[in-house]
């Protein structure tokens, strides 16, 4: 019988190491083989140089990169950029303070502190409005959850991408940052719903532009806005073609649902 301590030749003639106490024997090492068989003539002389070849065959094809930020290549259209807070035709709100978005969102970024709507501050059609909203960009990962979360389309995506900024606190997006721009015949809130009309009506796009009462409110009570000077026409309340719901069209640049 063979002694554990003393080392044994394997088949290959190779002695494997002495075992101590406890110790698994390695095997021993087997000699180099290379998976490849060597270049030999034209093939090994080439060799240095064949990995040019890629380089060599791409100095041949059009130039993709692109010279931003010289040049500005505009983003798919369902590109989810930086949000908007959205009005109604008359220029009220659309955000109603109702905090989905923010419990939507799953990086925490949203902050929204909701209000009541008074007589003489109505900002939004019904009872409530966005009194504080605030989008930290410095946390959003653009997934676009919150805008799928908003009942009342108030919150949607543009295409904007430039968002870096020199300040921790300048990526913290207010409220007045996010509100649409007015467009003309839009005017500024607050001023009163559209008489006779409920917060229904407004979801349901029926409202086309200002009214002469509202003009004459806004009038009353901020003589200097500016949006008065862009209300002249008379004055629709029902639905019409251009009364869509959405300041951003579905499928439209912008339209990031
Ligand atoms: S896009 Fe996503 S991460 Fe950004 S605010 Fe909306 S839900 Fe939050
Ligand atoms: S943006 Fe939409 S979901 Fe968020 S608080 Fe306003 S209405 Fe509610």
């Amino acid at each position: 019988m063979a002694d554990r301590r003393t080392p044994q030749p394997d088949d290959d003639g190779a002695v494997a190491p002495r075992q101590r106490g406890g110790e698994v024997g390695r095997p021993a090492a087997e000699p180099y083989r290379p998976l490849r068989e060597p270049r030999t003539g034209i093939g090994e002389v080439l060799a240095p140089v064949a990995g040019f070849g890629v380089t060599f065959a791409s100095m041949f094809k059009p130039t993709v990169t692109e010279q931003y930020p010289f040049e500005k290549v505009p983003p798919k259209p369902r590109y989810h950029g930086r949000h908007q807070l959205n009005r109604y035709a008359d220029g009220l709100e659309k955000c109603i303070g109702c905090e989905l978005c923010a419990w939507a969102c799953p990086a925490d970024a949203i902050y929204v502190e909701g209000a009541d709507n008074a007589p003489d501050a109505q900002f939004s059609p019904g009872e409530r409005y966005g009194r504080v909203y605030q989008i930290n960009y410095l946390r959003c990962i653009f997934c676009g959850l919150c805008i799928e979360a908003c009942p009342t389309r108030a919150l949607t995506m543009t295409n904007e991408y430039e968002l870096a900024g020199p300040t921790r606190e300048g990526l913290i997006w207010e409220k007045e940052d996010l509100l649409a721009p007015l467009r003309s015949g839009q005017l500024s809130a607050p001023h009163p719903m559209v008489a006779g009309t409920t917060d229904t009506e407004y979801y349901r796009g029926e409202i086309s532009g200002p009214t002469p009462e509202q003009a004459e409110w806004v009038r009353a009570h901020r003589p200097d806005d500016p949006s008065l000077e862009t209300v002249d026409g008379p004055v629709t309340h029902g639905a019409t073609a251009a009364s869509t719901p959405a300041d951003v069209p579905a499928g439209a640049p912008g339209d990031a649902r």
